[in-house]
């Protein structure tokens, strides 16, 4: 799977305008990990680690809302994911000319630090800009933005766009 494909389908684990949360508890988030090649299933998670598997995922979101020009606090966010990458052991490498990343702990752990590899290595080959969180508060949606200038704003323009439009329209004329 495409690295940014990987870490949108992390952030979308979580449904905000729905309520629904597929790392709520260690079930979860083992099922998830599994199923992205990331964990196998003998490894068994803990509430703990969902509870920092929810805690990485919204900081990555906390950052993807910084690409379309939101203010975010990018040194909690920072600080959150370089907890989690310690905790993986997370690690730089060099293999076939490129940096890659590569997580030093087994298990969940090392699942989850798999996870920031692939964001690490996005940063490093500047994707990462591409990946962004839809500006429209209810939402904040992961989305990769591939329009040729880079300037989608919202996961959806026809609902978030547009509803994001309307009230502005009603702030102006109210
Ligand atoms: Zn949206």
């Amino acid at each position: 799977m495409e690295t940014l494909e990987l870490i949108r389908e992390f952030v979308n684990t979580a449904d905000l305008e729905e309520g629904s949360d597929k790392l709520v508890d260690a079930r979860g988030l083992q099922h998830w990990l599994v199923f992205h090649g990331l964990a196998q299933l003998r490894h068994r998670a803990t509430d703990a680690d969902a509870a920092e598997a929810r805690a990485v995922r919204e900081a990555l979101r906390d950052l993807l809302s910084a690409h379309t020009g939101l203010e975010v606090d990018r040194e909690l966010a920072s600080r959150t994911l370089d907890i989690a990458a310690r905790n993986a052991g997370l690690s730089v490498r060099f293999i076939d000319g490129a940096i890659a990343f590569v997580p030093e702990a087994h298990g969940t752990t090392g699942g989850l630090g798999g996870l920031l590899a692939a964001v690490g290595e996005a940063i490093a080959d500047g994707s990462w800009q591409r990946l962004k969180a839809c500006r429209s508060e209810s939402c904040r949606w992961a989305f990769i933005d591939n329009a040729r200038n880079r300037s989608r704003q919202w996961c959806d323009m026809a609902i978030c766009g547009n509803r994001e439009k309307a009230r502005n329209f009603r702030q102006r004329h109210a």
